[in-house]
């Protein structure tokens, strides 16, 4: 059930081989076209739905999400749980460098409406899982409880065994083995494989 609802998944979006620099800072063999998910509402209710039934029993009473996939399912899913939703938005440095260096800022009006509260960090995909991870620098920054951390898709293990270790429950409509490489050991840079510098424009695997 999971491997097929992956492959759905991965034929919802535009999935793409070749080699990648994701916004983590690692490099990747899979790109996917996220916002193409967004302009098929209807068609990934039933995703949302499902993503949200295996939050409900965390008993939370928030989702956010960040921008700009992320957002608009963790909207649909506060709309389903009927608890209140925010959202989180990207902040690259000017020269990005070492891993995970983007930050995610909560707007001024969501800090008080999360302080103290159990939060669900909801995102479209996750791989080495720097939204998500800056979702919840910055929900802890602003003492909300980060509770559990929903994707419709989880590639890898990389951002999941970052909530294991924080004991922040991970769930996912649909799991994949994913690989992904620091820079310095990367066998597709070995193999002089041109890099895509992908993780600067609005769709991207995070
Ligand atoms: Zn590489």
């Amino acid at each position: 059930m999971t491997e097929r609802a992956a492959e759905a998944f991965l034929n919802m979006v535009a999935g793409r081989q070749g080699h990648f620099q994701l916004e983590s800072g690692h490099h990747g063999e899979l790109w996917l076209d996220l916002d193409a998910l967004l302009t098929q509402p209807r068609r990934i209710a039933p995703w949302v739905a499902e993503l949200t039934d295996a939050i409900r029993p965390h008993d939370v009473e928030g989702v956010c999400g960040p921008l700009i996939g992320g957002a608009f399912l963790a909207q649909a899913s506060a709309a389903l749980l009927d608890v209140e939703f925010a959202f989180t938005e990207r902040v690259m440095p000017a020269v990005a460098g070492g891993l995970y260096p983007a930050r995610y800022r909560l707007p001024p009006a969501f800090a008080p409406r999360v302080r103290g509260r159990r939060i669900a960090i909801v995102d479209d995909v996750m791989s080495a899982g720097s939204a998500a991870r800056g979702t919840y620098e910055e929900l802890r920054a602003h003492e909300a409880v980060p509770t559990v951390v929903g994707a419709l898709l989880v590639l890898g293990s990389t951002g999941a065994d970052f909530f294991a270790q924080h004991s922040v429950a991970v769930e996912a409509v649909a799991r994949r083995p994913y690989r992904l490489w620091l820079p310095t050991a990367c066998p597709l840079c070995d193999s002089g494989v041109p890099l895509e510098a992908v993780s600067q424009t609005a769709a991207d695997v995070r």
